[in-house]
């Protein structure tokens, strides 16, 4: 651990370490659901969508080794037993047991959403104080915001999708 590193934080340290290791789950439940999810889904677009939901899930999981790193650096634990992952979680883990496309997506939007939220607040938290973990934050809440707009757009794409089919109906 870092002691100089620690030592200059006028923050309560075990409080962030807390915040991070509840990321830390997220982030890993946040992993599994895009990448079962991409293994499971059916309907249209799923050539162009499958690879992006895998790429996602890549990208989740780097997140997790970030936040990990920062973790051992403050002098914390990441958490060591996935069991722990769901309790620790503020985002539910939502089982794709509906493979249709939409309906993993809008699984995958609200994860996004719960994401975005908790950088936002880590990075309120260590705004000005903790840079190392406050760029970390903005970092990869930038590829969260990313994220979202993907699924957005795919959703919205769907939609106009479903209102042409409609049209053609006599
Ligand atoms: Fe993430
Ligand atoms: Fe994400
Ligand atoms: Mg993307």
């Amino acid at each position: 651990m870092g002691e100089k590193g620690i030592d200059i934080l006028k923050l309560d340290v075990k409080k962030l370490i807390k915040m991070l290791n509840e990321a830390l789950s997220e982030e890993w439940l946040a992993y599994y659901q895009y990448w079962i999810g991409a293994r499971v889904m059916e309907g249209p677009m799923r050539s162009e969508i499958e690879p992006e939901l895998l790429l996602h899930a890549t990208q989740e999981l780097n997140h997790a080794e970030l936040v990990a790193a920062r973790i051992i650096q403050l002098g914390g634990t990441p958490v060591l037993n996935p069991n722990q992952w769901t309790k620790l979680s503020r985002c539910d883990y939502d089982a794709p047991t509906d493979p249709y496309v939409e309906v993993i997506l809008k699984q995958n939007l609200k994860g996004e959403r719960c994401a975005i939220q908790r950088y936002q607040e880590i990075a309120e938290f260590t705004k000005g104080i903790d840079f190392t973990t406050h760029q970390m934050a903005v970092n990869i809440m930038n590829e969260e915001l990313e994220h979202e707009q993907d699924i957005e757009d795919w959703l919205t794409d769907m939609n106009r999708l479903k209102e042409d089919f409609l049209k053609l109906r006599p």
